[in-house]
């Protein structure tokens, strides 16, 4: 089976091509709405309408000229594109009336508003894709040769297109490159491997904690992107929602732009960080324990920062499962229920409550002082590699990689990694 990977550039369309997009993108929407009545109007005659893509095409085919004279101002893919969409969303639809989607119910596709569904259309046959010569450009049938944010053939790198998705976002135009897998060869990178098991704890003020008390900060310029996105979050509340027939002014339109495009930008530093963490961490343990789901992690008043911090979730394991296949290095997901966070390391106690302003670990029983991340990355450590002795504490439960948490020296890491730092088991020693 060939498994398939997914390239997303960002386009830089000359106002010509900008247009031709989104006409393209309407096309779309309109003969995914149009076939969506059809069927429709089919099943309430009593008929039974076939709903494959190849149906749909036939259909259209046949009707196009009559219903849309303005057809050929778009490529043909445009439309093709809303009829696979459409038809899969159909297939899902009547596979879960039948219980085929595992007990998940899957509702009747809407009709595509103008307003709230995101512009897209895709190609899948034809000359798109790649241009010889200039690796900073892709070719769109009937829209043309299109400049990108980024070099596109690097991403590439040699592999099949086999499919081009170009959608907007937050008032810019990305094109998602399916591209093919190839087998990863690329040997991993040479660091000093550690020979002791590893906890991961991920967090919003850093990025990772880990057990052995190396830390991951946040990208650079991440708390100063969060305050600029709380102020355009104010300025969009502040916009007026009613007018334009309950559409909201076009100055609201413009801060909802706006807000998009930091949130976007803040989401692709942390997933660039984690890329990068779970390379390093696959390079330099030989097992590493994280958690399922950061359950107790980020509520209420820190809705964005969840919002982040879920994807990252996801993404992190995701990264973190490959990559350990891949190197033989062993992978523990801890129970999302387990208090890795309320537990004191040492003793064992559970705190009934520990608000996320506590950034210190307290222990009322055994006196432990110590940074709340890193005493969860512990727990996560010891949860995940000796589990046997999450009760039987009291005793020495110090491993190998524990004793290195008291150490408050920086070690050196890779160039890359510079600014991890050390962190020491009493606070204090924490200047960020
Ligand atoms: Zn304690």
């Amino acid at each position: 089976m060939t498994a398939y990977e997914a390239v997303k550039v960002r386009l830089d369309p000359t106002p010509r091509q900008a247009r031709l997009l989104a006409s393209h993108a309407g096309a779309a929407r309109f003969a995914y709405n149009l076939m969506l009545s059809h069927v429709r109007r089919q099943l309430s005659l009593g008929e039974h309408p076939d709903w494959t893509m190849y149906a749909m095409r036939r259909w259209w085919n046949e009707w196009k000229d009559e219903i849309a004279p303005w057809w050929r101002e778009n490529s043909k893919e445009a439309y093709n594109s809303a009829f696979e969409w459409l038809s899969q969303a159909l297939k899902n639809w009547s596979d879960s009336r039948k219980g085929r989607r595992g007990g998940r119910r899957v509702g009747w596709p809407k009709y595509k508003s103008k307003r709230t569904s995101i512009p897209r259309f895709a190609y899948t046959t034809g000359s798109f894709g790649l241009i010889d010569g200039d690796p900073k450009a892709l070719r769109l049938p009937r829209i043309g040769r299109v400049h990108c944010m980024e070099n596109a053939a690097r991403l590439v790198h040699g592999r099949r297109i086999v499919r081009m998705t170009v959608s907007r976002r937050a008032g810019a135009w990305y094109a998602a490159l399916t591209v093919e897998q190839q087998p990863d060869t690329r040997p991993m990178a040479k660091t000093r491997r550690r020979d002791y098991p590893v906890g991961v704890d991920l967090g919003v003020k850093t990025l990772a904690t880990l057990s052995d008390g190396t830390i991951f900060p946040n990208p650079r310029g991440y708390v100063r992107a969060q305050r600029r996105l709380r102020r355009a979050q104010q300025t969009l509340s502040r916009r007026d929602k009613d007018t334009n027939h309950g559409r909201g002014s076009n100055r609201r339109r413009k801060a909802l732009d706006h807000v998009q495009h930091i949130y976007a930008r803040i989401a692709a530093q942390r997933a660039d960080r984690i890329g990068k963490l779970t390379t390093w961490l696959t390079a330099t343990y030989p097992d590493i324990s994280i958690e399922d789901l950061n359950v107790q992690g980020v509520t209420r008043n820190h809705r964005l920062a969840k919002h982040v911090l879920d994807a990252d979730f996801g993404e992190f394991r995701r990264q973190l499962e490959c990559k350990t296949a891949r190197a033989g290095t062993r992978l523990h997901v801890i129970d999302r229920w387990f208090p890795s966070s309320k537990t004191c390391h040492r003793c064992g106690t559970v705190k009934a409550k520990l608000p996320l302003s506590e950034r210190v670990y307290r222990c009322d029983e055994c006196g432990l002082t110590m940074d709340r991340d890193l005493n969860a990355a512990i727990n996560i450590m010891v949860a995940g590699s000796a589990p046997e002795t999450l009760n039987a504490r009291g005793g020495d439960v110090r491993r190998p990689g524990l004793a290195e948490a008291t150490q408050t020296s920086v070690k050196r890491e890779p160039s890359w990694h510079a600014n991890a730092v050390r962190l020491g088991a009493a606070p204090g020693n924490r200047d960020m």
